[in-house]
């Protein structure tokens, strides 16, 4: 059973396939980074144009390097939300082109839930399992009892951990997308600089991460006035500390609470190299808890996600007919049901 996946949300042009669903065959990003870089950010408009420039390049070189032709494909998965809404349509256009022109299903498939079913590319899921969504737009706990069930038991009420991580980033005058920058100045340097933790009503399994930046910002602030400096390592390294400590406090408590079999990474941020240090220590001393950290090129967005979440779906027997839209404040919770 092999699945053509397409992702357009943000700033990749992703097409890939995947034999029954776990299996990549092949799995093609093109990466639009150098074209917002000089913005700070992901401009729509621009994201917009790029995928439709890239779109058949990608997906000619998806379908070659997997020796595959279309007759041998049993759907076309795509994102259909959340995301930027220009972007998705180039998506959605062209996922609904294929499936009309070969005759194949159309499955739809919800972001968020393609950043969790990257795991499944590691390993086999077991449930009930607790996923950590951690990327550019959420930070959410995810609990799934069984497949295509998700429920969000926690999430971040302002920013995004990436979001948190891109704009302190920006503070240190470091390129976009900063979280990569600042995980690496973060393992050069001692965490010396006390910032805030925000742990939030007692059993509460949401994030914010506002304070924690303003606090950064604040800190950055105050030393230039003083005239004094700071040492980039040490602040990111701080900054580090307090995200990650409340991500991995949170997770833990959740998959005690939950009783969970399985805890999986999930999100661009879960390539944070402190992020999954942390989490596989503390996941090492609960009994019988098993974790899925994916490689880094499945925890940033692509195509081969979508492809295993589309499987399951395509199992379930979801489908969307040529009136699919692009949704770009799309539900996971109601997209489950
Ligand atoms: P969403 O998935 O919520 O729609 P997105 O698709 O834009 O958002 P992803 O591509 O999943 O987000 O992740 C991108 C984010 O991951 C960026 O904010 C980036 O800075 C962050 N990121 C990538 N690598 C690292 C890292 N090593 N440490 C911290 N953050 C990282
Ligand atoms: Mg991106
Ligand atoms: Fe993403």
């Amino acid at each position: 059973l092999y699945i053509l996946g397409i992702e357009t949300s943000c700033d990749e042009t992703a097409v890939a396939i995947i034999k029954n669903g776990t299996e990549i065959i092949s799995n093609v990003v093109a990466s639009q980074i150098e074209s917002h870089k000089r913005f700070g950010g992901v401009v729509p408009e621009i994201a917009s144009r790029h995928h439709v420039e890239q779109m058949t390049i990608v997906l000619e070189e998806a379908m070659n390097e997997s020796k595959l032709t279309f007759q041998d494909l049993s759907a076309i998965a795509v994102t259909a939300g959340p995301g930027l809404v220009g972007a998705l349509l180039i998506g959605v256009e062209a996922a609904k082109s294929l499936s009309f022109a070969h005759s194949l299903p159309l499955v739809p498939v919800h972001h968020i839930a393609g950043h969790i079913y990257a795991n499944r590319l590691v390993k086999e899921m077991q449930f009930p399992l607790l996923a950590l969504v951690v990327s550019g737009g959420h930070t959410e706990l995810i609990y799934m009892k069984e497949h295509g069930h998700f429920e969000v038991i926690g999430e971040t009420r302002d920013d995004a951990a990436g979001e948190a991580y891109d704009k302190v980033a920006r503070t240190l005058n470091l390129p976009y997308p900063g979280g990569p920058h600042i995980d690496r100045l973060a393992q050069e340097g001692e965490a010396t600089i006390d910032l805030p933790r925000a742990w939030l009503e007692e059993g509460s399994y949401d994030f914010s991460f506002s304070g924690l930046k303003s606090a950064v910002i604040n800190t950055v602030h105050n030393a230039e006035q003083r005239g004094e400096t700071i040492k980039p390592e040490a602040l990111a390294a701080s900054f580090q500390a307090s995200v990650v400590d409340v991500l991995v406090e949170k997770t833990i408590r959740a998959a005690k609470q939950y009783n969970v079999k399985q805890v999986l990474l999930a999100g661009g941020v879960a390539a944070n190299q402190g992020l999954r240090v942390r989490l596989e220590q503390a996941i090492g001393t609960l009994d019988n808890v098993d974790l899925i950290i994916p490689p880094l090129k499945l925890c940033t967005d692509n195509a081969a996600m979508i492809a295993a979440a589309g499987s399951i779906f395509y199992e379930k027997g979801i489908r969307a007919d040529l009136s699919l839209n692009a949704n770009p404040g799309l539900d996971l919770e109601a997209f489950s049901r």
